[in-house]
């Protein structure tokens, strides 16, 4: 299977991928577009199943492209994302793969699901963990036949995918949903069309804090206004543990889901959540990891990693509403954390008040440009450890190249696509440091992506 899970088959020496066939599938298939040494094809029957294949428990996984992995034992979905990392590590990276110091990943535990309530007892198929995570972005839309939607993005494309009761998420995401369809209908509010770039209601952002239980949702609008918004906002309301009710606007013509600004209509503008003993307060424009259970393990490989004994100065790029942040603070002396979207900072900055923690200090901005210019002026500052935990696309050059120049004893890379965290260890193992360990994180079960944490250590001769 490649990285995004598709199968690839070959016959007689020419390679095909193919969605939804599983590493192991004997296979009956068709193809629908064929270029010179490579082509792509679906599946039409399969001849043999692969001892790896399961029933997938959702009806929409293979349309879907949220679980790229639903058909697969967990098992084995476990040791495609270790070969995956690898793999990476060894083909872009250039590190030997014997010399690899990687962990075996630290997969979830089934029984660990942090949403799975009554309403899903029922659910049968699939294998491994359902229901752990704590967010949802649901595209609104027209289906053929004129009925308002909501659910999932199909692979590779726009087109809207009824996704009803996923299984990945809280149950009352579908009560949120249903909520929100009900008045749309009633009301004649339009769902946003992509083509024509009309209509208003784009996706509903809900989130709902583990610990807590405070749930937030968040409507994305391509308008000024919601219509009506009191009578959604008082039945939202009425659903238990709904801490916020707000509404994002975005007019742009774009892929891009949450626009810049959000409209508190009810509750207050964020919620709250635990992760270990801090407690955080998170805004809908915020990040904030989906998988509350396995985020504590990661944070705490992050901090084990570190090594820290209370005297250092630690930095925390791309640090989000400083989770990572105030884990590292209770145990250094000095915290700074960067990160671009200036409300994930508010929260950030409220957060260390909010749990009593003082040695934290955050700006606002892209990490290649806070960090060079801090540097610029304090070049004689010692830091001793760097957490980056950037997006897909992985860190600019510029900071990777500012990094080593501070000189810091150890850099802990957090990623979530290994094939970037290659690219930039290559880069840092080049100039002065070595790879330590390596600990690859299922942070998303049933899907193809996965974290991974890496300690760095200066090489002492440079
Ligand atoms: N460490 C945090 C957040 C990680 S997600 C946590 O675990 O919760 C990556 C974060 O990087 C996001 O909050 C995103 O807004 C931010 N980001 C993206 N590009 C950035 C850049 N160029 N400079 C700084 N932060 C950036």
């Amino acid at each position: 299977m490649n990285e995004q899970g598709e199968g690839i088959g070959r016959v007689n020496g020419y390679t095909l991928f193919i969605k939804d066939a599983v590493i192991g599938d004997r296979i009956e298939g068709k193809v629908v577009k064929a270029k010179k040494h490579y082509g792509y094809g679906r599946v039409l029957s399969i001849l043999e199943p692969s001892p790896f294949r399961v029933t997938p428990r959702c009806p929409a996984a293979a349309p879907c492209g949220g679980c790229q992995l639903q058909a697969m034992s967990y098992e084995r979905q476990l040791q495609f994302k270790e070969d995956k990392v690898r793999n990476h590590l060894v083909r872009i990276g250039g590190f030997s793969e014997d010399s690899l110091p990687m962990e075996p990943i630290l997969g979830m535990e089934i029984g660990e699901e942090p949403f799975s309530e009554k309403e899903t007892r029922g659910e049968t198929g699939g294998s491994g963990p359902f229901h752990y995570r704590n967010k949802g972005q649901f595209p609104f839309g027209r289906a053929k036949d004129g009925r308002i939607v909501y659910g999932f993005y199909a692979g590779r494309t726009h087109s809207i995918v009824e996704a009803e009761g996923c299984c990945l998420g809280a149950p009352v995401c579908e009560k949120i949903l249903q909520t929100i369809k009900r008045f749309m209908e009633e009301y004649h509010i339009e769902p946003y069309n992509e083509e024509t770039h009309s209509g208003l209601i784009r996706h509903a952002l809900i989130r709902t804090g583990y610990h807590t239980g405070e749930i937030m949702v968040c409507l994305v609008i391509n308008g000024d206004r919601l219509p009506r918004a009191q009578v959604l906002t008082d039945r939202l309301m009425e659903i238990k543990g709904m801490a916020s009710v707000s509404v994002n606007i975005n007019r742009e013509r774009t892929n891009v889901i949450l626009g810049e600004k959000v409209v508190c209509l009810s509750g207050l503008p964020y919620i709250t959540d635990r992760i270990g003993a801090l407690t955080y307060k998170i805004s809908p424009q915020s990040f904030y990891q989906v998988n509350p259970v396995q985020t504590e393990k990661l944070y705490g490989k992050v901090l084990e990693y570190a090594g820290l004994t209370g005297s250092e100065t630690v930095w925390d790029l791309y640090c989000g509403i400083g989770t990572i942040s105030l884990f590292l603070a209770q145990r250094a002396k000095q915290v700074f954390g960067v990160e671009i979207v200036p409300a994930a900072i508010e929260n950030a900055r409220e957060n260390a008040k909010l749990n009593g923690i003082p040695n934290t200090e955050f700006f606002v901005g892209k990490a290649e440009e806070v960090v060079p210019r801090w540097y610029e002026e304090h070049e004689e500052a010692s830091v001793d450890v760097i957490v980056v935990d950037p997006p897909r696309k992985g860190c600019d050059e510029t900071l990777l190249k500012t990094m080593v120049q501070m000189r810091p004893g150890k850099i802990i890379y957090v990623s979530c696509d290994s094939a970037t965290l290659a690219r930039d260890l290559k880069y840092l193992c080049e100039e002065a440091y070595r790879v330590e360990k390596v600990q690859p994180v299922d942070m998303f079960p049933q899907g193809v992506h996965c974290e991974v944490c890496v300690e760095l250590g200066r090489n002492k001769t440079i």
